[in-house]
């Protein structure tokens, strides 16, 4: 078969399961071309796209800005490793921490990445700053979290499928539920605690959102413990929850819109997903000095992080979610969405509940958590035009890119009412 050969749908997914690992499952749609809130399959049906690669394309698919950006920067130059300095890196470093409101930003290329980052930072402060003994800090993380696949992230998780015969794994995390004070005051009794990483809100365990003053007063007690706050905001950020962080309280970012809960400065944010517009990988670490100082020449990094397409990317894709008033749209948007889908939920059994802040939502569907009811209602949506996917249990996650107009909304909630008023087992 050329190369170059076009194929159909069947011969792509062929190709995948003959050649590829099968480490993910993907709902039967080969695309091939995206434009904003839209993608093609090969066969040119359009669909509205409610995923956003997993809110990573926040700006909507090929932003003529962000894709500008990327063509005019890889004519000029692409990577020079961080063995030499470039011209872009210190301007994306200036940007970026003035934007977000913090002294210094550590740039990588995947969120995994930058999770480790986060991870080897808070121990490094651990011992250097805050003084605990040689190799004994431990970080708290929340039960049913997802913060990456690498090794050391995933023995800080519970799911069976993410671990299961990965071990041995990375000593030193405390679990704790998520949403629950009491567990975490308990466990940061603990001296040789060195941070608590959290996701403002759970998205991969299926949107959950906690409680109104969680964050806050998760981050108080982590405060006055000395243990570093660190929000892992790689699919919360960059306006996915109708502000610019799903954490980010009173910092002094560059949104005005920007209405989080008071008082929640993460002291490390880690950012990915739509810090790119989904254009390119590009992940970051942001801290201030007397954090971020800890590290060294030699101690982290990565040959692509910081590359200067990488940067020039970034850049744009930030500017458009400031320009174009991103996180004011998913708010907004997301009060609509929220309020049609429990119109849904009265006319119907399938539907239990819908959940979520700005455009990051997901509905439970009413049967057990091992039925493949979703699975099939996303069939279903599909073929409606609509892709979306669900996450675990029987929960269906809403995530469009943040550009979408009202009408275009409305447009998907009519999608959404009729396949699931028409679905049958
Ligand atoms: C997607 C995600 C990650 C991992 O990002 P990758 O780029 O897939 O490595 C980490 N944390 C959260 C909260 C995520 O949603």
């Amino acid at each position: 078969m050329a190369v170059l050969q076009e194929l159909t749908s069947q011969q792509a997914i062929d190709l995948e399961n003959k050649y590829g690992a099968h480490n993910y499952h993907p709902l039967p749609v080969v695309l091939s071309k995206g434009d904003g809130v839209f993608v093609w399959d090969v066969e040119g049906k359009k669909y509205y796209d409610f995923l956003s690669a997993y809110s990573a394309v926040n700006q909507g698919h090929c932003h003529p800005k962000i894709i500008g950006a990327l063509k005019e920067q890889a004519e000029k130059l692409t990577l020079t490793s961080r063995a030499f300095y470039n011209d872009m890196l210190g301007k994306f470093e200036q940007f970026a921490t003035a934007y977000f409101g913090f002294d210094k930003l550590l740039p990588m290329n995947t969120g995994a990445e930058a999770v480790e980052t986060a991870l080897k930072l808070s121990r490094k402060w651990a011992y250097e700053k805050k003084g605990i003994a040689k190799n004994q800090a431990k970080i708290i993380v929340c039960e049913n979290n997802f913060h990456g696949r690498t090794i050391s992230i995933i023995s800080a998780s519970n799911d069976p499928v993410a671990t299961e015969n990965f071990g041995p794994f990375t000593p030193g995390f405390i679990t704790i539920p998520h949403n629950n004070i009491e567990a975490l005051t308990q466990a940061l009794e603990d001296e040789n605690v060195a941070a608590f990483l959290v996701e403002p809100i759970q998205g991969e365990a299926g949107v959950f959102v906690p409680d109104e003053d969680y964050l806050k007063k998760a981050h108080a007690l982590s405060k006055a413990k000395n243990v570093l706050f660190i929000a892992d905001e790689v699919q919360t950020g960059i306006a996915r929850t109708g502000r610019l962080l799903a954490s980010c309280g009173n910092c002094n970012c560059a949104d005005k819109n920007c209405s989080g809960t008071p008082d929640v400065k993460p002291d490390v944010l880690i950012l990915g997903k739509a810090i790119s517009g989904g254009v390119f990988p590009v992940s970051a670490v942001l801290a201030n000095d007397e954090i971020m100082e800890v590290i060294k020449p030699g101690n982290h990094g990565s040959t692509f992080g910081g590359n200067p397409l990488a940067c020039a990317v970034a850049m744009a894709a930030l500017e458009v979610v400031r320009d174009e008033a991103l996180a004011e749209n998913a708010e907004k948007l997301g009060q609509t969405f929220r309020a049609e889908m429990n119109k849904l939920i009265e006319k119907t059994n399938l539907v239990k509940l819908v959940r979520g802040k700005g455009l990051l939502n997901a509905i439970v569907i009413n049967d057990s958590e091992d039925s493949s009811t979703a699975w099939e209602i996303c069939v279903a949506l599909k073929e409606n035009g609509l892709l979306a996917k669900p996450t675990h249990g029987n929960i269906i996650r809403f995530a469009p890119p943040l550009v979408m107009t009202e009408e275009q909304l409305k447009d998907c909630v009519a999608i959404i009412t009729k396949t699931i008023l028409e679905f049958k087992k």
